[in-house]
């Protein structure tokens, strides 16, 4: 069993400008991190454009939705298009939004039929700040969300699970699932910052497991909130599929984030999940790349996040 590794070249060509946090270099960075020998043993798969990945949208967004986005960014000629103050399209983006949602659909396939252990997609734009009906925080469409429910249809997943340790708390992941209780939304996130939900409070049907954080928070904070408010819960849901919302956004380097995090975190972080899928999911995990905006901290994350996964596979 290995680790697959999806990602495409179309996701350069989603331009968001120089100045965007959430740039094309992020993408390079992360390809360089992996070009070692250490990486070797993965294997490698370029994200699809899929058919059938309209079907699959609709069934984490509503069709208003869908048919915004795909107004908006395959009609976008040259330059860039903003939805909101900070979500942009560029005449690439269409094609990469497609592919991004394309890669957890493949990802979902290789770890159902037992191809792989686990999957990492490198993947922008990213997705858990995309809502069932908008976009927002440099997310068109939820793909993480859309890959749980694409699990559900076509494999019959019955209890599949998102964790997510971004520094920003995933709103729209919690909105997608928020009365499902075969859906397990966890997330360790700064409070407060964008977007401003993730209160401890927010339990959907005790489907919904939030651990805030406060700005300055490293280590110790981060693992015993990981520990009593996202991996006991989860061992007790035992989900069937383990998906991850893999920012690196909370590293001590990241200009958006306040949280004091080293790659040696995520890399533990990560340990624990191969162990909770090992346990109820016969291993099987997939993760989404979602923020990270120092490039430096986002490569040696990627790449510690990506050990750990490649570590459980053998
Ligand atoms: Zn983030």
């Amino acid at each position: 069993m290995t680790t697959v590794l999806i990602t495409h070249p179309a996701f350069l060509n989603h331009d968001t400008g120089e100045a965007h946090p959430e740039r094309l270099d992020r993408m390079r960075s992360i390809d360089k991190a992996l070009a070692v020998e250490a990486f070797k043993p993965l294997t490698r798969r370029t994200a699809s454009l899929r058919d059938d990945d309209k079907t699959y949208i609709a069934l984490a967004h509503c069709k208003e939705h869908l048919t915004e986005v795909s107004e908006v960014a395959e009609h976008v000629a040259s330059g860039h298009k903003y939805i909101d103050a900070d979500t942009v399209v560029s005449p690439g983006t269409w094609e990469a939004a497609r592919r991004a949602v394309g890669a957890g659909l493949d990802a979902v396939d290789v770890v159902m039929a037992g191809d792989a252990a686990n999957a990492f997609c490198q993947v922008r734009p990213p997705g858990h700040h995309a809502e069932s009906n908008r976009a927002m925080g440099f997310c068109l469409f939820n793909n993480v969300a859309i890959a749980a429910h694409y699990a559900r249809a076509k494999y019959g997943a019955e209890r599949i699970a998102v964790v997510d340790f971004d520094v920003h708390h995933g709103n729209g992941t919690q909105e997608i699932f928020w009365s499902d209780k075969n859906l397990f939304y966890g997330s360790t996130h700064q409070m407060p910052l964008f977007p401003g939900t993730g209160a401890l409070r927010e339990t959907g049907v005790g489907n919904i497991f939030n651990a805030p954080l406060r700005a300055g928070d490293g280590r110790e904070r981060f693992e015993e909130a990981f520990r009593s408010r996202i991996l006991l819960p989860l061992h007790n849901f035992a989900p069937d599929l383990l998906l991850i919302s893999a920012g690196f956004d909370a590293h001590h380097r990241d200009p958006l984030g306040g949280l004091e995090l080293t790659e040696e975190d995520f890399h533990w972080a990560t340990e624990s999940l191969t162990e909770v899928a090992r346990r109820h999911a016969n291993g099987r995990i997939v993760s989404m790349l979602e923020g990270g905006y120092d490039l430096t901290g986002l490569a040696n994350s990627v790449a510690a996040h990506i050990t750990a996964l490649m570590h459980a596979s053998t």
